[in-house]
């Protein structure tokens, strides 16, 4: 059986006041998470240790770091190592976000080594892929989140490649309001799981969580994430109103 995972990526918003109101609400709120549906907050650096220990009392609340450099440590000022996440017992890191893709040029082969250095320390990559609206309207986007995961992901062992969560976020849904249809999520969500299985086999396929992500709301979840293939969702605005996001954790 494959996990659910319901990420929040808070992205560069929140003061640390907010932050903390945030915390204490996802930590004091009723969720349906348990050992196969897990919950996963991504907040700004400077928070990661706060929301650790806010979220501390259940272990199906996750802390992930919106991102992380290549390298273990060194003379790479500003980056954000795993040896330093690792160090503060932080499990899962986002990477390849449309964001850091379009605005700070990380490519896919970038992005491998990003992986590499992860699944080294033992922090599960959510790993996001993803097409801008000209490649949706030229009907080629199959063939794009294709080769975004053939050429970050595909050097991978299938024992390493379990490891991963992936997140389907179409970028012309990101921030803009405009959801994929449940069936254009679920049928990339099947092509995504049909291009890891020609390449690792349909068993190890079968258990990759798939999240989808694209204005995800309270009032979508559900009719998204009953879809076959959409194994829960990353989350960007909704994620930062503590009422709506209790709403998508448990639906
Ligand atoms: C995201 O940032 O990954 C995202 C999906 O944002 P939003 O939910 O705001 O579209």
């Amino acid at each position: 059986m494959r996990k659910k995972v319901i990420a929040a990526n808070w992205k560069m918003n929140g003061t640390l006041e907010q932050a903390n109101a945030l915390l204490d609400a996802f930590a004091a709120a009723p969720l349906t998470v348990n050992e196969n549906k897990i919950a996963v907050f991504a907040v700004p650096a400077p928070y990661l240790m706060l929301a650790k220990e806010k979220l501390s009392g259940n272990p199906y609340l996750q802390v992930a770091a919106q991102n992380c450099y290549s390298k273990k440590s060194g003379a790479y000022t500003g980056e954000l190592s795993v040896e330093i996440l690792q160090s503060i017992g932080i499990n899962y890191v986002v990477l390849g976000h449309s964001e850091r893709r379009e605005y700070f040029g990380e490519s896919n082969a970038f992005l491998a080594d990003k992986v590499n250095i992860c699944l080294e320390y033992n922090i599960t990559p959510i790993f996001c892929c993803g097409e801008p609206l000209e490649i949706r309207e030229a009907d080629t986007q199959n063939a794009f989140v294709a080769k975004q995961l053939q050429e970050s992901l595909f050097h991978l062992s299938a024992s390493e490649i379990v490891k991963l969560v992936i997140a389907y976020e179409p970028i012309w849904a990101i921030g803009t309001g405009k959801t994929a249809s449940s069936a254009q999520a679920q049928e990339m969500h099947a092509s995504i799981r049909s291009v890891f299985a020609a390449k690792y086999g349909a068993e190890v396929a079968s258990i990759i969580p798939i999240l989808y992500g694209g204005s995800v709301k309270a009032s979508n979840a559900s009719e998204i994430f009953s879809e076959t293939d959409v194994d829960g969702g990353l989350v960007g605005g909704a994620s930062l109103i503590a009422d709506e996001f209790i709403k998508i954790i448990n639906a």
